[in-house]
Formats: C-alpha cells, sequence, structure tokens
C-alpha cells in the first residue's frame, strides 16, 4: 500500500478502489474526466490510459483529464523512481496492477461514452470550511511545524489558509434523475491508516449522495489545492483515524453538496473544449555527498522528514537533475465551466490565487492530475521549510509558473 514511507501489505478490502468517469458530448466534441482511488496517478500510467482511451473512444489525449484522489490506502504504483523499496510477492504485485492500470481506467471512460444520453448540467459552489485546516503552524520558538500535534501548547497561529468552497458539477437526466454529480474540495484524504484498502471519505461520501439521490448516481472526487490541508483539527483532542472519521468527513461534505445542488445554476453555453500546454519545472540539485547521505538514511532511517528529503534527492538525482515537465491542462464547458488539472499537491495559496484570477464563473481545480509531481509549495513557504517544503522536487517559482500558466489558459479570449 502507497501513502507513507515504509512498505504495508495489504490485508483486505474496506471499500473497493474505482476509477469514476465522466464524459460530456456536444457537437461531435467529447471531454473525458477521470477520478482514481489512487494516491497519485504516475505520469506513464496516465500517459498509457489516455492512449487506451483514444483507441477506445476517439476521445483526442489533451480532451481527458486522468485524477488520483490521493487516498492513502490504495495500491503501491511502479512507475518511474519509488520511494518504495519492494521486492518478492510486494513487487511482483505492484508491478503486474501498475501495468494492468491503464486499460482499467480506460474502461471506465468506455463505460461512460457507452451510457451517453441527453442531460442537464448544473454548476455551483458550495462551502465546507469546519472541516479543513491547514497542517503548518507558527510555533513559539520562531519555527514553521507540519502537523505539531492535537493541542500543542507551543503553536502560535496557522501558517496559512484553508479553501472552504466546495466545486459542484451536477448533471441530471431528461427523466429528472441524477447521473453523475462532480465534486472537488481542498484536504488530504488521509484520514483512514491501517491495511485495508479504501477510497477514504469519498466512499462515504459516494454512498451518502447515492441515499439521497439514487443508487445510480456516480460521485467523481477530486481533490483540489490542498497540499498544506488536511483534516486534523490541533484545537481538540478527539482522535480523527480510521473509518468512522471519514464517514464523518463524507457525509457532512455530502450535506454541502446537496444543500449547494438545490441552487446551481444551469450551464447553458455547452461548447466543449479542452487545451494543455508544457512547461519545465527546474529541479532542486544535490551535491554527490548529500545524495551518499540521502541513500545511507534511506537504508537506515524511519524518520519522515528524513526520509522525504531522500526521496527527493534520490529521485531528483535518478532524472541527472533533468527538469520536470508539468502538463497544465483545462477542459471547459462553454466560458464559464472550467476545470483545471494540475500535476502534484499544489499549495492552498497558489489555488486561490488562481481562482480570484480566472475570468470563468466556476473554476476547478483538480490536483494529483495526469502526473506526480508531489509538494508544490508557493514561494513564501520555501524559506519557512518543513515537511512539504524538504520533499518539494522542484525550485522556489514552481508554483508561481503553475499559476502563470493556468491563467494564461483559462483567461486566453481564443477559447478553441
Ligand atoms: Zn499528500
Amino acid at each position: 500500500m502507497s501513502g507513507y514511507f515504509f512498505n504495508r501489505a495489504a490485508t483486505a478490502t474496506h471499500d473497493p478502489l474505482l476509477a469514476r468517469a465522466l464524459v460530456f458530448e456536444n457537437d461531435g466534441v467529447r471531454i473525458a474526466l477521470v477520478s482514481c482511488d489512487l494516491t497519485s496517478m504516475p505520469e506513464g500510467i496516465a500517459a498509457a490510459a489516455r492512449v487506451w482511451i483514444e483507441d477506445l473512444t476517439g476521445i483526442p489525449q489533451h480532451q481527458v483529464m486522468i485524477s488520483a484522489t490521493h487516498a492513502h490506502t490504495a495500491p503501491v504504483l511502479l512507475s518511474g523512481w519509488s520511494r518504495y523499496q519492494l521486492d518478492g510477492d510486494m513487487k511482483q504485485i505492484a508491478t503486474t496492477y501498475s501495468q494492468t492500470l491503464p486499460a482499467l481506467i480506460a474502461q471506465s471512460v468506455a463505460a461512460a461514452v457507452k451510457s451517453l444520453r441527453p442531460a442537464k448540467v448544473f454548476a455551483t459552489i458550495g462551502q465546507e470550511a469546519t472541516l479543513p485546516f491547514n497542517r503548518r503552524f507558527h510555533m513559539r520558538d520562531g519555527t514553521v511545524a507540519w502537523n505539531p500535534g492535537k493541542l500543542n501548547p507551543d503553536i502560535v497561529k496557522p501558517a496559512g489558509p484553508i479553501d472552504p468552497a466546495v466545486p459542484v458539477v451536477y448533471v441530471e437526466g431528461e427523466d429528472g434523475k441524477a447521473i453523475a454529480v462532480y465534486v472537488n474540495y481542498a484536504m488530504h484524504l488521509d484520514t483512514i491508516g491501517g491495511l485495508e484498502y479504501s477510497a477514504d471519505y469519498v466512499y462515504a461520501l459516494s454512498e451518502a449522495l447515492k441515499l439521497a439521490r439514487g443508487r445510480q448516481l456516480v460521485t467523481v472526487f477530486t481533490m483540489g489545492c490542498s497540499g498544506n490541508i488536511n483534516h486534523i483539527d490541533t484545537t481538540s483532542k478527539r482522535p480523527q483515524k480510521g473509518h468512522t472519521e471519514a464517514a464523518r468527513i463524507g457525509t457532512i461534505l455530502a450535506a454541502a453538496v446537496l444543500r449547494s445542488i438545490d441552487e446551481a445554476t444551469p450551464v447553458n453555453d455547452t461548447k466543449l473544449s479542452g487545451q494543455s500546454e508544457t512547461i519545465q519545472l527546474e529541479a532542486i540539485k544535490a551535491t554527490p555527498d548529500e545524495v551518499a547521505a540521502a541513500t545511507e538514511a534511506r537504508s537506515k532511517s524511519t524518520a519522515t522528514l528524513v526520509l522525504a528529503k531522500a526521496a527527493r534527492i534520490l529521485e531528483n538525482d535518478s532524472r541527472s537533475g533533468r527538469p520536470y515537465p508539468a502538463e497544465i491542462q483545462i477542459l471547459r464547458i462553454g466560458k464559464d465551466l472550467v476545470w483545471l488539472g494540475l500535476p502534484g499537491e499544489i499549495f492552498v495559496e497558489l489555488g486561490l490565487d488562481i481562482k480570484q484570477n480566472a475570468r470563468a464563473s466556476f473554476t476547478i481545480i483538480a490536483t494529483q492530475t495526469n502526473a506526480a509531481l508531489g509538494y508544490i509549495p508557493n514561494s513564501k513557504a520555501y524559506p519557512e521549510g518543513t515537511y512539504e517544503v524538504i520533499s518539494a522536487r522542484v525550485v522556489s517559482g514552481s508554483g508561481e509558473a503553475i499559476v502563470k500558466s493556468a491563467l494564461g489558459l483559462i483567461n486566453s479570449q481564443s477559447i478553441p
């Protein structure tokens, strides 16, 4: 299982891991949005899935957006450098699964294409401010700490904001029955832990929405810009790990979705389009001594911050310091409804910046999309350090470069 820095062998499946696909068609143009109950979406797997999807459905690759929800109770994927040192059965299982996955993802899109039917689309932005917390804190000693612990007396204040928005796209058939709902929220999916596969709070979200709108409803969830956001309330000592916590979160989020659907705006401008551009993000360099130290730390240490730093150094070294290509993708319905796909765990400040400056009524930012570049902090966070910054493979300014590219695409006058 993936999610942390040590090997875990799954013992069971609590709830099935799914690829959920939403396909829109208008005037012969199709776009596809896929969300997978996985920790990340490696570029090699997304690229292979897009080829399969084009073969099966004819949807061009730049009109397919494939995201991972970032669930931390999902299988390890082997594609490119891996932080996991697997051997024996674990390696065999992860290899086979990773090779099978692109075709499975494509099957979800093919199934959605098969069930295309006339529909109305509604968009809205709900609010739910009680669940997410910024997990970086200014501490009494002047440092910034990551997840400093419940009721920690040395916490002064959070080091950044949250984004309480719940963008929702609701799709209804001509019979008035719900077909699908696309939900996006800026909060980490890491509430469960343990050794059973699970979609994390997306499972409860999906079940609650089915109870309210019918078993046929497909919920497609993606994680918003939440590289520094999770569900842990440091002001309370209440335990927040396990399936009951995931159910609490999924249910409250479902309530926010249901409240907002009732006030949703019909999307009448229904021209479909997709565009993407790739920018290069500079990789942080390491000296040969740092690489040697990282190699040793990886085999000896169990400390998260040490392992995170070693992983960053060794992954960048495995690429000989080459920059990381970052695909910035948009799919849109008309001028006002835009999905932006970004390839990593983006800090909330960067997402808020995009939303505030996007000239579209509804901007949905799906992170962990089409590639897995890891944490993308904002420039302000780099000198503050700690976990996400230590983990980040790309230099300060990369996040702002992504914002600039995204706004360029979204605000471009020449909508194709
Ligand atoms: Zn994460």
